[in-house]
């Protein structure tokens, strides 16, 4: 239950400075969303050492087990400066949390594992939050989504393909692009990831780009 989940009014109003001390003012621009153990935010943050990514978790002591990694790493090693965590429920007012057009990739690795016993309007991905999506996503920007249930695949490649600001983006051309590190990481540097191959299921993957609207003259 999210209940006791306080929110927070603006973006402003988050003290990032707390989660990223090294970077003063900056925000992040990855976020993975529904982060669980963390895998992807850990195996992206030495990638890219200047890029601020924050994970969004609504459990509790899973939030707090990725918070305590990320300290031991902190300790360890000059890294993991540009990565953090917080408990919340993406699913609610996301753009108290981001700025319009401030985020360069969203992820979703892996979610709603009980997508069909879900209603609709209890999904991660449904028509009202791809429009909070596309909000808080620079033109350009991608959404990487991953999933071993088939149908919570087509259910997601549909809505995104119907939406007018996203544009399906083949694999290849993302890795042209230079994204084969964050491909990588989609496919297997999460537990859930992890879990799948171990249990030798299928995973499938569908990107999408926050297209720019044309201007009709
Ligand atoms: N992405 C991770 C991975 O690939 O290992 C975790 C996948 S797990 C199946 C889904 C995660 O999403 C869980 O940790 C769950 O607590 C989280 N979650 C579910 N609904 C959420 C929501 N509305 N906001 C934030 N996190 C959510």
């Amino acid at each position: 239950s999210d209940h006791s989940l306080v929110y927070p009014s603006s973006p402003d109003s988050i003290d990032w400075s707390s989660h990223y001390p090294a970077f003063a003012n900056q925000r992040p621009s990855f976020a993975d969303i529904g982060c669980g153990f963390g895998g992807l935010l850990i195996t992206l943050a030495p990638l890219f050492p200047d890029t601020l990514i924050i994970g969004l978790e609504i459990r509790v002591q899973v939030t707090q087990y990725v918070q305590d990694r990320i300290t031991a790493l902190r300790a360890t090693a000059d890294q993991y400066q540009n990565v953090s965590v917080i408990r919340a429920n993406a699913m609610k007012f996301l753009p108290n949390f981001f700025h319009k057009a401030s985020l360069t990739a969203l992820f979703f690795l892996f979610p709603d594992p009980h997508f069909k016993t879900r209603k609709h309007k209890a999904r991660i991905i449904s028509p009202t939050l791809l429009a909070e999506y596309a909000y808080v996503l620079a033109p350009g920007g991608i959404v990487y989504t991953i999933t071993d249930v088939e149908d919570l695949a087509q259910w997601m490649r549909a809505h995104l393909d119907a939406h007018p600001l996203f544009q399906f983006v083949e694999e290849q051309e993302l890795r042209e692009e230079g994204k084969g590190p964050i491909l990588d990481a989609v496919y297997g540097s999460t537990e859930e990831g992890k879990k799948v191959e171990r249990n030798a299921g299928q995973k499938w993957l569908a990107c999408f780009r926050r297209i720019e609207v044309k201007r009709v003259n």
